[in-house]
Order: C-alpha cells, then sequence, then structure tokens
C-alpha cells in the first residue's frame, strides 16, 4: 500500500525545490521518505498516514512545552482575534522586550525580529557598525543561519580566511569572515594575536547544537571573553538554541560568562516566528532610529506571535522547570547509552537541560573532528529504526535532539524501550 507521506513527497517535489521548505526536513541525510505531519499534541505528533510518533526535534527547540500547549493556543486565538498585524508599536512588545531583559543576564535592550537567521545577520551587522571593523569570527560546525557572512568555513590552513559554504556566496564577503575550531583557545590567542584590532566580533554557540550536542568548555569561552574585551572585539553569544532551553537564563546563566550581544529565537515564539538579538545599551544604542545601523522588518514583534512567545516565557518560569526538563532529559540520555551498553553498540549521549546529543562513538565527542568521525551508517540506521518504532528523531546524525515538559518519565522510558530493539537492529 502506497503511504501517504509517499504520495504527499511525490507532489511536493513538483512545486517546491526537494519538496521542502527547509533541507533537513528532506531527509536527504538518513535517506527514506519525510514524514508529513497533519497535527502535534503534548510529546507527540501524527503523520499524513494517521502514524504517531514521540517527536524528539519539537520544531527544531521551540516546543518546549509541549505541541499545542492549551495556555499558549488560547492565547495565539485571542490575540489573533483583536487583529493579525498592525505595523505600529503595541504593549506586548514592551513586555516581552522587558521580559528577556530581565531573565537574559547581557541584555539591557533587545530588538525582535521574526527569524534566527535575521537575529544573527542583524547582530553582525550591528556589531561591525559598532565597532567600525568588518573582521568576523566564527567556529567550524556552528550554525547561525543563513547570512551571506555566515555560510563560509575554514580555508586551507590555519588563520586563512574563509570559504563559502554556499554557491551564491561571494567570495568577497567570505574573506571577511575567519573560521577557527571549536573549543581550540589557542587558535583563538593566535587569531588575535595577528589581527585582533581588524576583528569586529566573534560569534559562537556557546553550547553547540548544530553539529550534535557539544557544549563549549568553560577555558574556551573565557578566553573568547578575555580576548573580545582585550580587543574592543563584540562577544556574541548565538542562544536561538540554547537560550531558555539549556536553562532559564540560557548558556551564559551556566557559564557565569556575560557576552556583549545575544542572539535569541525559538524558544522565544513557542512555535510562531519571534527572534531577538540584545545586549547592552551603548551597543544597541547604534541601531536605527537611534543610530546608523540599519535594521527593520514589516512582522517584527508580530502580536500573535508574541502572545504565543510570552506565554511560552510565562509557562518556562513555573518553578522547578528547568530542574525536571533536566532530570528528563538526563534520564533519557543515560537509558539510551545504557540500553547500547545491553546490546554491545558503540555509542555515547549526552544532555544539557533540555537539549540532546546521540553519538555513535564509544566516548561523548569533544570536537568538531572527533564529532565528524561519529559511525554516520549506524546512526542513519539507528534513525530508521526508531522511526519504525513510532520515535522522531532528528533526521541526520549531526543535529541536536530536544525533549519537552511533556516529555515524562513514562514516555521516555516506552523511548528507551524502542532504542533497545533498534539497537539491536543496527548491530
Ligand atoms: N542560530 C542557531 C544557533 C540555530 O540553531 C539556528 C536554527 N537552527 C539559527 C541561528 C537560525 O534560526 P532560523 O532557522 O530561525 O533562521
Amino acid at each position: 500500500m502506497t503511504s501517504n507521506n509517499e504520495i504527499l513527497f511525490e507532489r511536493a517535489q513538483r512545486s517546491t525545490p526537494g519538496g521542502v521548505n527547509s533541507p533537513v526536513r528532506a531527509f536527504r541525510s538518513v535517506g527514506g521518505t519525510p514524514r508529513f505531519i497533519t497535527r502535534a499534541e503534548g510529546p507527540y505528533f501524527w503523520d499524513a498516514d494517521n502514524r504517531r510518533y514521540t517527536d524528539y526535534i519539537g520544531s527544531w527547540g521551540p516546543a518546549i512545552v509541549g505541541h499545542a500547549h492549551p495556555e499558549v493556543v488560547r492565547a495565539v486565538q485571542e490575540a489573533a482575534a483583536r487583529g493579525l498585524s498592525f505595523g505600529a508599536p503595541t504593549e506586548g512588545e514592551i513586555e516581552m522586550a522587558e521580559t528577556l531583559c530581565r531573565l537574559v543576564p547581557s541584555l539591557e535592550q533587545v530588538r525582535l525580529v521574526s527569524s534566527g537567521t535575521e537575529a544573527a545577520m542583524s547582530a553582525l551587522r550591528l556589531a561591525r557598525g559598532a565597532t567600525g571593523r568588518d573582521l568576523v569570527i566564527k567556529f567550524e560546525g556552528c550554525y547561525h543561519g543563513h547570512a551571506d557572512s555566515l555560510l563560509v568555513k575554514a580555508g586551507s590552513g590555519l588563520l586563512t580566511f574563509g570559504n563559502p559554504t554556499s554557491s551564491g556566496v561571494p567570495e568577497d564577503f567570505a574573506r571577511h569572515t575567519m573560521v577557527l575550531d571549536y573549543n581550540d583557545s589557542q587558535a583563538l590567542e593566535d587569531a588575535f594575536a595577528r589581527v585582533g584590532e581588524r576583528i569586529a566580533c566573534v560569534i559562537v554557540e556557546p553550547v553547540a547544537g548544530n553539529m550534535n550536542l557539544l557544549p563549549a568548555t568553560p577555558e574556551f569561552l573565557q578566553t573568547m571573553r578575555r580576548l573580545c574585551s582585550a580587543h574592543g572585539a563584540i562577544l556574541i553569544f548565538d542562544e536561538v538554541m540554547s537560550g531558555f532551553r539549556v536553562a532559564l537564563g540560557g548558556a551564559q546563566s551556566l557559564y557565569g560568562i556575560t557576552p556583549d550581544i545575544t542572539v535569541l529565537g525559538k524558544v522565544i515564539g513557542g512555535g510562531l516566528p519571534v527572534a531577538a538579538f540584545g545586549g547592552r545599551k551603548d551597543i544597541m544604542r547604534h541601531l536605527a532610529p537611534e543610530g546608523g545601523v540599519y535594521q527593520a522588518g514589516t512582522l517584527s514583534g508580530n502580536p500573535v506571535a508574541v502572545a504565543a512567545g510570552m506565554t511560552t516565557l510565562k509557562l518556562v518560569q513555573t518553578p522547578g522547570f528547568y530542574e525536571d526538563l533536566g532530570a528528563r532529559t538526563t534520564r533519557l540520555a543515560n537509558g539510551l547509552s545504557q540500553a547500547a551498553k545491553e546490546t554491545g553498540v558503540a555509542f555515547s549521549a549526552a544532555s544539557v537541560g533540555g537539549m540532546f546529543g546521540l553519538y555513535f562513538a564509544e566516548k561523548v565527542p569533544q570536537n568538531y573532528a572527533q564529532m565528524m568521525a561519529c559511525d554516520k551508517a549506524r546512526f542513519n540506521a539507528f534513525f530508521h529504526a526508531m522511526l519504525d518504532e513510532g520515535v522522531y528523531l532528528a533526521p541526520s546524525a549531526f543535529e541536536a535532539g530536544f525533549v519537552s515538559a511533556q516529555h515524562t518519565d513514562e514516555v521516555i522510558d516506552a523511548t528507551i524501550a524502542a532504542a533497545r530493539q533498534a539497537f539491536e537492529a543496527t548491530k
């Protein structure tokens, strides 16, 4: 019997490149047919064949309180009934800005936008405008959205300037981005020693989630903070993924390191398009209309999206929310590791707050090279075996996973039981 997912995928490919609106959804890395989702509730979603899956991507992070949370849905319905978009300021935007500034240590002011890409791109322009410098440092394996300056990989040889990772990005742009190794403090020291006076900013995922899960070492972030301060460069933490995910105050609150600019997205929109960037007032004052760095958006601070985000931010402030979420995620990581051990599969798992990493490697990888050495074929087999068991993991060996507050111990234990079968199938 042909599956409805296959029929939809065929049809989608006729009108949309690759049949999807964001590449990772196409299952290119793992093979097979993407599931077309019809509805979601709590920790689950259902596909076009009405099969239920326990969802461990949660819309790639936003669904931290679970899908279709009744309070969030109600807030969205009420906001929608008052009008969808005004193109003029609202009190909700002030409340959102105040909430973000209260909860995230580095924020004195924020600007709301509609995607993480937009937020990171704008943060970069702001850093360049505020410093009057062009050079950006990023790290291999970190993703900051698809702005030209950030779709760059390391050039050949140490301390060379970057090459585009996408066609359509001019080499001239890429030359203003230097790409270094994540968790390599010495490479940072060398870069600042060589061109410190030209560096506008360093942008980093303090807990990287775009090369599977890879937390920065405290020493790496401390080195970055010290070098940026010493050379007048701006330190940007991209917390689009880690913000309100690894802790209420983001990774910066876990590490006790305060960046100059923070980029947020995902959770702060609760599943609708809200992202933000913000930081110290003396930097933020460079933004239009106060300063000369231009940035704008027709749907920025959209009232319906802000209602979803604010309700989500209210729910995550429930006492004990992150303790519970962290405990559930640890339960999952430990349970999966144990199941792998029992079946004799070389596997490890790690988690930070509500984010986890699964690695087909004996030990948890500590850098990009170790991450890339994980057994991708094994992961792909495991992914499909889990899918058959009704568990939806990120369809790539190099993405992090996400747990929501609706993933109860029972849900997690059922996943671990499924994994035991799946590990057997991948041996
Ligand atoms: N930064 C990070 C750390 C991200 O994980 C992502 C998206 N996965 C982005 C930026 C881009 O966000 P968006 O997809 O909303 O443009």
